[in-house]
């Protein structure tokens, strides 16, 4: 068993929390009282990633909810997924934070600390093989952001060799007026580059983005940008929670994809986009899914990715569809794409002068060139041995890297 210790901090945390646990109790079949009712035994093979067992055969969320103000989790107690989770697992003070990330972090926050940290070292003792924890909160404010930091500053000491996964919302004026988020994000940063193994980033400008423009909603509230944040969460962590190969832990998603440690902030796209309520009316094939997940209007962060380059990246497809299929459309595809710009430009040795011009010879260009068709060849090869295998898998999901 490798456990994840899941904790939620402040308004925003508590808010994409709490959906973030309906959303996969209704992948897992279980429901509001903790009881099993699915129908497939996919669901139960890896419960106790997220769920501890309790008498009666119940499920009991692994989550320990944090504020400084009792409101929120009030309204999580009371929501329709409230009573699934452990009463003593709420902590909460009275005083609020103020917007303030030092209130957060120095005063009011460290005051309430130690009684979060005896839940979490209760839990953490409870579990078989702990593999990390995951933190949900908002960066803007000052309970999420500066008691949320705190707290990952403070586990980092205890327990030095889990992973730290965060789901981090970033602040933006288009949804919220408060002037000093700039500040508490970059003081939250700062404490996730060096207390964090992997942050995914939930940009409130581009759900803001996602909801008015893609799905033409005119006055998007938090709940329209948390439907799109707990459907991100469950499709990041669903390699985690149902068996799979790839990514099926949080080390090993680290080290595939993170190139240098402080360079652990990760972009997400997400396919097919709904709102609430909303379903999609006819199903999307591979080739749509694969362009629109790679679309800018489809990233969680308001960063277009034409802008840059990505260093590593993942691509996880669930459902039932032709891994024959998927290879083709991820990876030979790119490299294809690549190998013949490339090629393009080089038959005219177009902007050459600006390599050879630093020292390099053509010869490396030549030698790049062939090493990358053979890389393709490879590709092609592996494609081709596997084509006959498994055209269908009856698989809860499937994953590929590219
Ligand atoms: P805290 O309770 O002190 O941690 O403060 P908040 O969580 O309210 O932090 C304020 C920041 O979080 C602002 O940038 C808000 O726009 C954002 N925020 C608050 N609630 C939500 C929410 O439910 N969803 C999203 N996406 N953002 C939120």
């Amino acid at each position: 068993m490798r456990e994840i210790l899941h904790i939620q901090g402040g308004q925003c945390g508590n808010q994409i929390g709490a959906k973030f646990w309906e959303v996969i109790c209704d992948e897992h079949g279980i429901d509001q009282t903790g009881r099993y009712s699915g129908d497939s035994d996919l669901q139960l093979e890896r419960i106790n990633v997220y769920y501890n067992e309790a008498n009666g055969g119940r499920y009991v969320p692994r989550a320990v909810l944090m504020d400084l103000e009792p409101g929120t989790m009030d309204s999580v107690r009371s929501g329709p997924f409230g009573q699934i989770f452990r009463p003593d697992n709420f902590i909460f003070g009275q005083s609020g934070a103020g917007n303030n990330w030092a209130k957060g972090h120095y005063t009011e926050g460290a005051e309430l600390i130690d009684s979060v940290l005896d839940v979490v070292r209760k839990e953490a003792e409870n579990c078989d093989c702990l593999q990390g924890f995951q933190v949900c909160h908002s960066l803007g404010g000052g309970t999420g952001s500066g008691m949320g930091t705190l707290l990952i500053s403070k586990i980092r000491e205890e327990y030095p060799d889990r992973m730290m996964l965060t789901f981090s919302v970033f602040p933006s004026p288009k949804v919220s007026d408060t002037v000093v988020e700039p500040y508490n994000a970059t003081l939250s940063v700062h404490q996730l580059v060096e207390n964090a193994d992997e942050c995914m980033v939930l940009d409130n400008e581009a759900l803001y983005d996602i909801c008015f423009r893609t799905l033409k909603l005119a006055t998007p509230t938090f709940g329209d940008l948390n439907h799109l944040i707990s459907a991100t969460m469950s499709g990041v962590t669903c390699c985690l929670r149902f068996p799979g190969q790839l990514n099926s832990d949080l080390r090993k998603l680290a080290v595939n994809l993170i190139p240098f440690p402080r360079l652990h902030f990760f972009m997400v796209g997400f396919a097919p986009l709904t709102s609430r309520g909303s379903q999609q009316y006819r199903s999307l094939t591979v080739p749509e899914l694969t362009q629109q997940m790679w679309d800018s209007k489809n990233m969680m962060c308001a960063a277009d990715p034409r802008h840059g380059r990505y260093l590593t990246a993942s691509a996880m497809f669930r459902g039932k569809m032709s891994t024959k299929e998927v290879d083709e459309q991820m990876i030979n595809e790119m490299f294809r794409r690549v190998s013949e710009q490339f090629t393009a430009m080089f038959r005219r040795k177009a902007f050459l002068h600006w390599y050879t011009g630093e020292g390099m010879d053509e010869m490396e260009f030549t030698e790049a060139e062939s090493n990358m068709n053979d890389l393709v060849a490879e590709y092609q090869q592996y494609q081709d041995a596997t084509a006959d295998d498994e055209e269908y898998e009856e698989e809860e999901e499937e994953e590929v890297d590219a």
